[in-house]
């Protein structure tokens, strides 16, 4: 349930109600919005708590959340998230873009795309040291020394990165060389791993499951929250259909409705999502018009050589070209890159 608090409320009274609700055994999260302070109470209610609880000097009113997700949905914060990575902020009115490779492969291939992809208008850089491929005998990362290449290449060119952690006991081994850290889309449901990201203290990229539906995704969400952690921002990436000319669909609808359900940002990724170099354009302009926060763009110094994920990534020049063309989008949604 949620408690409205009234706009005269004290402190003390906030603080009050708060302590009664951990009295009760629930679970206290506090959300004080510009024009109302909001507590979130997770647990077993019964009507006669709800009316005591409404008794409270302070309570405006009560509101049962009937959407099983709670600590990410609108009603508890009607106000847009905004989740900070070192400058870049998500859920403004910046879009934020993502880019880099798919895999960390060596410190050539890494820095070359950093400098390129921030020179032409990318705000952070992806790639990944543990690589969770579908196949045991493909490349699986380069690991630590992976890690190490990406925070070094952070330095030099003062890009944040974000890198996936696979195994709750690699987050905080991850956490000390990246400014974000990835869920990929075969971890969504890896409870203990979103548990231990919602411990950690950094912002969290949760992307969505193959065949995970929105409110599932949201459920997973609420894991990662449940446990203090609320820098969350949620990254449709396509998902398994009966369609198979493209590796996913990158789903639009899901990604318009989390926007209106959830106050987390949210971006797309149109790369995973096609799985095709030449889809990743028009479906960036469609993620962006369908209200999307950012995108996350995979983009190699020769995809045709790439140890994951070629026929997806861009090239340099079409990376370039990609940030030029977004311009028109960019304007008619009121967006900045
Ligand atoms: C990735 O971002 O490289 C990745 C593995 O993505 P996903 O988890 O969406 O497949
Ligand atoms: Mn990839």
């Amino acid at each position: 349930m949620i408690i409205i608090m009234s706009r005269s409320a004290q402190d003390e009274q906030v603080e009050r109600i708060q302590q009664r609700l951990r009295e009760l055994g629930f679970g206290v999260h506090l959300s004080q919005g510009v024009e109302k302070t909001v507590i979130g109470a997770i647990g077993d209610k019964t009507p006669e708590l709800i009316h005591s609880i409404a008794a409270m000097e302070g309570v405006e009113r009560v509101v049962p959340v009937l959407k099983p997700f709670k600590l990410s949905s609108r009603d508890f914060k009607s106000d847009q998230t905004q989740v900070q990575v070192g400058d870049v902020v998500f859920g403004g009115n910046q879009a934020v873009i993502i880019a880099g490779p798919c895999a960390v492969e060596n410190q050539e291939q890494l820095l070359s795309t950093a400098k390129l992809v921030k020179a032409a208008g990318a705000h952070m850089l992806r790639g990944g040291a543990f690589k969770p491929r579908t196949s045991p005998y493909t490349f699986q990362g380069l690991k630590v020394e992976g890690l190490k290449l990406i925070q070094e290449v952070s330095r030099e060119t003062g890009l944040p990165v974000i890198t996936e952690v696979v195994s709750p006991h690699e987050v905080e081994l991850v956490a000390r060389y990246a400014q974000m850290l990835q869920i990929g889309a075969r971890n969504m449901q890896n409870f203990p791993l979103l548990q231990e990201v919602g411990k950690a203290k950094l912002p969290v990229l949760l992307k969505r499951g193959i065949a995970a539906t929105i409110e599932e995704w949201l459920m997973a969400a609420e894991y990662i929250i449940k446990e203090g952690n609320y820098q969350v921002v949620l990254c449709e990436r396509g998902i398994r259909t009966f369609e198979t000319a493209t590796r996913n669909t990158l789903d639009l609808s899901a990604l318009a409705l989390v926007k209106k359900w959830s106050h987390l940002p949210v971006i797309a990724d149109p790369s995973h999502g096609s799985g095709r170099r030449d889809l990743v354009l028009p479906l960036s302009r469609a993620a962006l018009a369908a209200g999307a926060d950012g995108l996350m763009i995979e983009v190699h110094p020769n995809p045709e050589r790439a140890l994951s994920d070629g026929p997806q990534s861009l090239t340099f020049g079409e990376f370039a070209q990609l940030t030029k063309d977004l311009a028109p989008i960019l304007q008619a949604v009121e967006r900045v890159l």
